[in-house]
């Protein structure tokens, strides 16, 4: 191959022996069907070589350029609780990493690519509805200001895959992140006492997320202050947009904060803390209002794994990790507040005021995003659209009354909201039927027309309402199916 797409392989070079070299699959028909222009150039890639014959091959795994080193990322993880010491990248490799035109490295990953040795019983493969999905669902939290792995490239495959449904067109995903290291990749190595891996990784995450911590006392510690204070600020943001993930286990949680692994995920319409859209979290495990303890409980399972590097006396370290823990849950709590005053153009947090209006939203089915949207006409003396979005409309009047009163400018405020609360989202069952067009029909459109509005997802446009409404009431409850 030629080699005008060009990787390093730091993660290769550095970390023999976490992981396993692994070559993608060749398919029958390999072509690339969305690819994101703004995204490749942004990394220094040419998007009309990602197009060409090379790319295709890149971009699916099908014939690698020499410059990759491809891998399957060997990890571990508590899975609704229960802990799997080895999951691994079973469908994915890793191709090494690109340094963009700044010098930031970025990991090139496929998902779909093919079985690795961590496949256990699954086919190793992905299809095209959930891998159109995660591209969906990643462009538009990146375009709402969220950490998140990025989507560089869909590609059908040309063959089938049997899933739940009946046959697929099969897919592959190639995803672009600041790493892919979770806290399931510290806990494989934690989990066997492989200390001096388990040291080596560290190392190298914190030369690739912290370098300023390179070779800093307590360095095993302040790293992880450093991802509590990332996770805390993105489960966040994940709860200002009313967005589920729905399978935070902790081989899907970052060690840098970047949302990773849109599975079963979904955005909540009408407001309820105990929204769960995933078809095997029977429990509510990962319910909307649970995620900030999951959160929490998550960096507990890393701070665990990363004890024997926090202190050799195991006490002192459960000691020291636990104030971590314990800040990470402060940490959030302010983050949540700050989040919800930006989105109400707060200057200050006012616990109460945001503390009671989620207490008005209980049991009146507000659509949540619509809610935001509806403010700045209530601020500009219109508060019936508002009202309209509420069962019963009791206590608005007063919560909007002190809601003004802590607004400096209440008219200024109003346009500056429109900037800060998205009008378009992806639906549910925008999402449903943009997957069910392309999948079942080859009929790309309906996907289209959707990104490129959740990818500006502030600015109404003239004909796009529906876009902006929540699913018809009698509409069929949506459910989301994980491991696709
Ligand atoms: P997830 O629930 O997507 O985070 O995946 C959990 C684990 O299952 C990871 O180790 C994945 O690599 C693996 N996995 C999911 N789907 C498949 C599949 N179709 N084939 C092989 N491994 C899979
Ligand atoms: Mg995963
Ligand atoms: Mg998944």
């Amino acid at each position: 191959m030629s080699l005008s797409i060009s990787f390093e392989n730091s993660y290769a070079q550095e970390l023999t022996g976490l992981y396993v070299s692994w070559q993608g699959t060749q398919w029958p028909d390999p072509q690339v069907i969305v690819l994101n222009d703004t995204l490749a150039q942004a990394l220094g890639l040419d998007p009309a070589t990602l197009r060409s014959a090379e790319g295709v091959g890149m971009l699916s795994g099908h014939a690698l350029p020499d410059s990759a080193h491809p891998l399957a990322q060997a990890y571990a993880g508590h899975q609704f609780g229960g802990f799997t010491p080895q999951l691994g990248d079973g469908r994915a490799i890793l191709l090494g990493e690109v340094l963009d035109p700044q010098g930031a490295r970025w990991d090139i990953h496929l998902k779909g690519s093919g079985r690795t040795p961590f496949a256990r019983g699954g086919d190793g493969r992905a299809v095209l509805g959930p891998v159109l999905r995660e591209y969906l669902v990643s462009e538009a939290m990146a375009a709402l200001g969220v950490p998140t792995t990025r989507s560089l490239a869909a590609c059908t495959t040309g063959d089938r895959v049997l899933r739940q449904f009946g046959m697929e067109p099969g897919a592959v995903l190639a995803r672009v992140a600041s790493s892919h290291i979770r806290v399931g990749t510290f806990q494989f190595f934690a989990a066997r006492g492989e200390i001096e891996k388990l040291s080596l990784l560290l190392e190298y995450a914190i030369a690739r997320h912290e370098p300023d911590l390179t070779g800093v006392e307590d360095a095993a510690l302040k790293f992880l202050e450093r991802v509590c204070k990332r996770q805390a600020r993105l489960v966040a943001q994940w709860m200002g947009l009313g967005f589920i993930h729905g399978v935070m286990n902790t081989d899907n949680t970052t060690i840098s904060g970047e949302t990773i692994d849109y599975g079963p995920c979904a955005f909540m319409d009408r407001y309820d803390p105990a929204t769960v859209f995933s078809s095997i979290d029977q429990m509510g495990r990962y319910a909307y209002s649970n995620q900030p303890a999951i959160m929490v409980w998550n960096l507990a399972r890393l701070a665990e794994a990363l004890l024997p590097l926090i202190d050799p006396r195991e006490e002192r370290a459960i000691a020291r990790a636990t104030e971590v823990i314990e800040q990470a849950q402060a940490d959030y709590r302010q983050d949540w507040l700050n989040v919800f005053a930006h989105k109400l153009g707060l200057n200050q947090p006012d616990a109460a005021l945001i503390e009671d209006l989620h207490a008005l939203w209980q049991r009146q089915e507000v659509d949540f995003t619509s809610f935001f949207r509806a403010l700045p006409d209530a601020l500009r003396g219109n508060p019936d659209p508002l009202a309209a979005l509420f069962r019963s409309a009791d206590g608005l009047e007063g919560w909007l009354a002190r809601y003004r009163a802590a607004l400096d400018d209440p008219q200024a405020m109003a346009d500056l909201l429109e900037t800060r609360n998205p009008l378009y989202i992806p639906r549910n069952h925008l999402v449903e039927a943009a997957l069910e067009a392309a999948s079942a029909h080859g009929d790309m459109a309906p996907f289209h027309t959707l990104l490129e509005r959740v990818q500006n997802p502030y600015e109404a446009v003239a004909g796009m309402e529906d876009y902006a409404q929540p699913a018809p009431k009698d509409a069929d409850a949506i459910v989301t199916y994980c491991g696709t």
